[in-house]
């Protein structure tokens, strides 16, 4: 009896033990750096403009999944070698690697054009992606016969939405700049927007009055999504939304069917962080389930694989300290320190997994024909 005793005092204290182990693994638990390469993650926003697999197999060996998003963008290789780029890649790795797809501005306005969009992003869709792109040359660049800028709520693109709607196919949308855009270089908050409007006035949009405001640009956008209540839209780059956590949460909860990537925009939340930590770590906390992340990482069609590897993986894991731990950091974005967020680990799934999963439904499915639905 004695010795019975014995062993279930030795089995509760071992249960004890484990309960505390059980514990550790409770959803209130933070990451630390060294989860970093194990935590299943997806960069919802990169761009691959080489035909090489070294991006897809760089993420994959630190956790990362990708999508590469195609663009109507003249400094990238034309749309057609965007999309055989990356449609290569998905057929090689269906389990790692997604896209989205664009459709061309060229030919606005003469009869065919509604016809071969539509077209264009059906046959994409049908080889695989699983978003398509409408960029900033609607609304800064592309004119109509009239000689004004086509707006993103212009009613001949409105049958593209429709349709898109209509398919529950989901629309990534980047509209207009950052707002430092509109305002003088010394009012702007972070150094790569100074540095970038500084050596490319024309594009500088404070000096170009002339051109569409940016509340104009998210009037329009806002418009655009008013006409399409149930269409699934993701607003790239936070929406142009990045300068103020207040009003990116007034815009997803006025459109539910809307997400946003923060790709390229995570120094505009390190800078509102500088000023009000607690308001932008509950934002992360309230709308965990409608941000994802991204990057913007680009792969350029020349140069090295291995430096931009180690780039992508300097940005990745500074980013992964800024929302998993409480360090003081500093960034050449900024000039002054700012403190990660420390998120739940939960709430870092979300963010780095289980939205992108959930909005793109159809991504990393190795179950080809399931795409063609
Ligand atoms: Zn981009």
């Amino acid at each position: 009896m004695k010795l019975k005793k014995i062993v279930w005092t030795m089995a509760s204290l071992l249960c004890g033990v484990l309960l505390i182990a059980c514990k550790s693994q409770a959803p209130t638990d933070f990451y630390t750096l060294e989860d970093f390469s194990r935590v299943e993650k997806i960069d919802a926003h990169v761009h691959i403009n080489r035909a090489n697999d070294a991006f897809v197999r760089g993420a994959r060996a630190l956790g990362f999944r990708l999508i590469s998003i195609n663009v109507d963008y003249p400094d990238f290789p034309p749309i057609a070698t965007q999309q055989a780029i990356t449609e290569d890649l998905y057929q090689r790795y269906p389990r790692e690697f997604a896209f989205a797809s664009t459709f061309s501005m060229d030919g606005w306005g003469e009869p065919d054009w509604l016809g071969n969009t539509l077209e264009q992003i059906r046959v994409t869709r049908e080889r695989g992606a699983i978003a398509v792109k409408v960029w900033k040359n609607v609304g800064m660049d592309v004119r109509g016969a009239d000689g004004r800028l086509v707006m993103i709520d212009n009613k001949n693109l409105m049958p593209v939405f429709d349709f898109l709607e209509q398919e529950q196919f989901p629309l990534i949308g980047h509209q207009a700049e950052p707002k430092n855009c509109w305002l003088p270089i010394e009012e702007m908050t972070v150094n790569n927007d100074r540095q970038y409007f500084a050596e490319h006035p024309q594009y500088h949009m404070h000096n170009h009055p002339e051109f569409p405001g940016y509340e104009e640009h998210m009037e329009r956008r806002d418009q655009m999504l008013e006409q399409h209540s149930s269409l699934r839209f993701m607003g790239a780059h936070m929406a142009s939304l990045e300068w103020s956590v207040d009003e990116l949460a007034k815009f997803l909860d006025r459109y539910p069917h809307a997400v946003v990537d923060m790709a390229a925009r995570i120094g505009q939340l390190q800078y509102q962080s500088m000023h009000d930590y607690e308001k932008v770590r509950n934002f992360f906390i309230r709308y965990r389930d409608r941000i994802l992340y991204a990057t913007d990482l680009t792969q350029p069609p020349t140069g090295s694989d291995e430096e931009f590897l180690a780039e992508a993986r300097n940005v990745w894991l500074a980013d992964w300290q800024y929302f998993t731990s409480d360090d003081e950091m500093r960034s050449s974005n900024l000039n002054g320190p700012f403190k990660g967020l420390k998120l739940p680990a939960a709430v870092i799934d979300d963010l780095y997994h289980n939205n992108a999963r959930r909005f793109f439904n159809k991504a990393f499915s190795n179950n080809k024909t399931a795409q063609h639905n």
